[in-house]
């Protein structure tokens, strides 16, 4: 679909589920891109990438209720239907499912998919129940969307693997593609939650991009210990005065547990931090020689 025709905006299950269908019938590729809206350069670049790939591109807008703590922001999470519609659109975009909570989540829903030992760290630790939210939505977003292909990014690595695996796991007829983090030109990690940043903190949080980056240079300078690598990055995050280090986790990507050490051949660093009430998460994989 070309990104001139106007963007179809379905919001039943019912419509998408036989729009799909329609395609399907007609021969055609369908990626989808699962998002909770407030769309920016790193979703429309997951959107550009599908367009890449597939002949439809369905954009999902859906603040998933399911993935919150009783204690996170799902009410202030940041909502705009117009500027995503837009937003969508110019990106080649031809359909976007936008349902309410009462679509996905009918009274009596009760059925969840458990996302595993991978989802007990890191982002799991911190955000209990957080990734059985995911999982879940997700798997209901492909069975709504009937997609041949789902696009996911690296920014959240670790729900990349989570579902990657739940798609493997659950025999899902889709081929997943993890698109790389866009970032802003001064290297911050782009997500919706930067709007809370004030401009302080958005100036502090440049000490994550910095730390990753940090990691990387010494680890291809051939340095091996773990424990030296993160004492420098928590000294250089430090230095952006936050409010909370979640963690700062060496992971081996191929099983996504902590690692101690570097002899794999790739490592994955995540890290959470919070700066002021807003938590941000970024990541670097990399490529051990
Ligand atoms: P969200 O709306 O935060 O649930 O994100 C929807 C999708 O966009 C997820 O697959 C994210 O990993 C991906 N995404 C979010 N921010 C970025 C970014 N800066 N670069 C690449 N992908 C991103």
């Amino acid at each position: 679909m070309k990104s001139d025709s106007s963007v179809r905006i379905l919001k039943t299950i019912r419509e998408i589920q036989k729009t799909s269908e329609k395609f399907r019938s007609e021969g055609k590729k369908i990626a989808v891109v699962p998002t909770m809206g407030y769309l920016h350069k790193g979703h429309t670049s997951l959107i550009e990438r599908a367009g890449s790939l597939a002949d439809i591109v369905i954009t999902t807008i859906f603040v998933n209720p399911a993935q919150f703590g009783p204690n996170e922001d799902f009410t202030r999470y940041p909502r705009d239907f117009e500027r995503d519609k837009t937003a969508a659109q110019a990106a080649g975009s031809g359909i976007v499912f936008y349902p309410d909570v009462e679509e996905m989540y009918p009274k009596g829903f009760v059925s969840f998919v458990e996302a595993g030992e991978a989802s007990n760290i890191l982002e799991g630790k911190f955000r209990p129940k957080h990734f059985r939210g995911v999982t879940t939505v997700v798997a209901k977003l492909l069975n709504i969307t009937k997609p041949h292909i789902a696009i996911f990014g690296q920014k959240d690595a670790q729900q990349a693997f989570i579902i990657r695996k739940m798609i493997r796991d659950l025999n899902f007829d889709i081929d997943i593609v993890i698109a790389p983090i866009v970032r802003e030109t001064d290297g911050l990690a782009i997500s919706s939650r930067n709007i809370y940043l004030n401009e302080t903190e958005r100036k502090n949080a440049l000490v994550l991009f910095r730390s990753l980056q940090y990691a990387q240079e010494r680890i291809r300078q051939g340095e091996r210990s773990i424990a030296s690598i993160r004492k420098e990055m928590l000294n250089i995050i430090r230095s952006g005065a936050p409010a909370q280090i979640d963690y700062v986790a060496f992971i081996d990507p191929v099983n996504f547990s902590e690692t101690e050490n570097i002899n794999q051949s790739e490592i994955l660093i995540a890290l959470a931090v919070r700066f002021g009430s807003t938590r941000l998460i970024d990541n670097i994989l990399i490529p051990i020689s």
